[in-house]
C-alpha cells in the first residue's frame, strides 16, 4: 500500500484500498498503515461513525428484512475481541449477537464443517459477529495438516457457495481480516503473559502458531483471494493501532448498512393527532 501520510484518504479510498481481490497481497498491506489520519481526529471520527451505524442498526432491526454477518478473523493477539468490544459497544445488544468458534466438539466434527455455523448466523434485523469462523477449516486445519490438501481446497468453493447462499436469501456478509504485525503480536503475547488480568488469554499453542506465522500468511492470504466477492467481500484491516482499526472497520460496516439501506416501516394508519388518555 503507498504511504498516504501527507494526504488523508476519504472514506471510499480507505475501503478501496483494505478490499481484497483476486490478486491481493499481503505483504503490500501495511498494519501500521492510518491513511494520513491523525490519532485524535480519528478518535473522534469513530465514535459519529459508530452512532451512525447504530442509527442503522435501529432501521435494520425495524424493517426486519435483512440481516448482517460481520466475520472476523486473524491471529492470535490480532485484536478480534477489541474489536468486537469497541465497534459493538454503541449497538443495541437485543439486535447483536457474538458467537466465537474454537477446536470443534466431537459432535460438530462428525458433521461437515459448515454445519456448526450456519445455525448462528443472525436472523433478519440482526447482526451477528462471528469471533473466527467456517475460514479456521482452511486455516488452522490447512497449516496444522488436519484434514488432506484436496478436502480443504475444495473448501473455497464450499464457502463461496454458502456466502451466495446467505447474501440471496436476506444475509449480507462482510469479512475483516486483522492484520498485525509479528513484531505486534509479540508485543501483545508478551502482554498477556506479564498482566495477571490478561493471562488467562493465553496459551502456550499461541507460541505454536506463532512458529508457524508464514504458512499462517499463505493460508490467509489465499483463503482471502479465494473467497472476497461481490456476496461477501473482505476488507484487509491495518491491526497494529487499534484507533486505525476500529475507524475502518466502522467505516465498513457503515457503508455496507448504507447498502441494505434499511427504512422504517410505515406506522399505521390514523394515528396522527392521537393523544394517549
Ligand atoms: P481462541 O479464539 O483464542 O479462543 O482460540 C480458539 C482456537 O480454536 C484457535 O486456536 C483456533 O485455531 C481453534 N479452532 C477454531 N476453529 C477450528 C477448527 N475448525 N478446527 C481446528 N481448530 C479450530
Ligand atoms: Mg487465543
Amino acid at each position: 500500500m503507498p504511504d498516504h501520510a501527507h494526504e488523508p484518504l476519504d472514506d471510499r479510498e480507505v475501503l478501496a484500498a483494505c478490499r481484497v481481490h483476486s490478486d491481493t497481497a499481503l505483504a503490500d498491506h501495511d498494519p501500521r498503515a492510518t491513511f494520513g489520519w491523525d490519532k485524535d481526529a480519528a478518535k473522534d471520527r469513530f465514535r459519529i461513525v459508530a452512532d451512525e451505524v447504530s442509527e442503522l442498526q435501529k432501521r435494520l432491526f425495524a424493517a426486519d428484512e435483512r440481516a448482517l454477518l460481520m466475520v472476523l478473523q486473524g491471529i492470535d493477539a490480532g485484536g478480534k475481541g477489541g474489536t468486537i468490544r469497541s465497534v459493538m459497544n454503541r449497538l443495541n445488544p437485543a439486535g447483536v449477537s457474538v458467537h466465537g468458534f474454537g477446536v470443534p466438539s466431537d459432535e460438530e466434527r462428525a458433521h461437515d464443517f459448515l454445519w456448526r455455523i450456519h445455525d448462528h448466523a443472525p436472523e433478519r434485523g440482526k447482526i451477528a459477529v462471528f469471533d473466527r469462523s467456517h475460514y479456521e477449516d482452511v486455516l488452522v486445519v490447512r497449516v496444522k495438516d488436519l484434514v488432506p490438501e484436496p478436502v480443504w481446497r475444495k473448501r473455497y468453493e464450499h464457502i463461496r457457495n454458502f456466502e451466495e447462499l446467505l447474501d440471496d436469501e436476506g444475509t449480507t456478509v462482510v469479512k475483516f481480516f486483522l492484520d498485525v504485525s509479528k513484531e505486534k503480536q509479540r508485543e501483545r503475547l508478551q502482554d498477556r503473559i506479564d498482566d495477571p488480568d490478561e493471562r488467562w488469554k493465553f496459551r502456550k499453542g499461541d507460541l505454536d502458531d506463532r512458529v508457524m506465522w508464514d504458512d499462517y500468511q499463505a493460508a490467509f492470504q489465499e483463503a482471502l483471494r479465494e473467497t472476497s466477492t461481490d456476496a461477501a467481500p473482505w476488507y484487509v484491516v491495518p491491526g497494529d493501532r487499534k484507533w486505525v482499526r476500529n475507524l475502518v472497520v466502522a467505516l465498513a460496516l457503515r457503508h455496507h448498512l448504507e447498502q441494505i439501506g434499511p427504512e422504517y416501516p410505515p406506522a399505521e394508519e390514523d394515528i396522527d393527532g392521537l393523544v394517549v388518555e
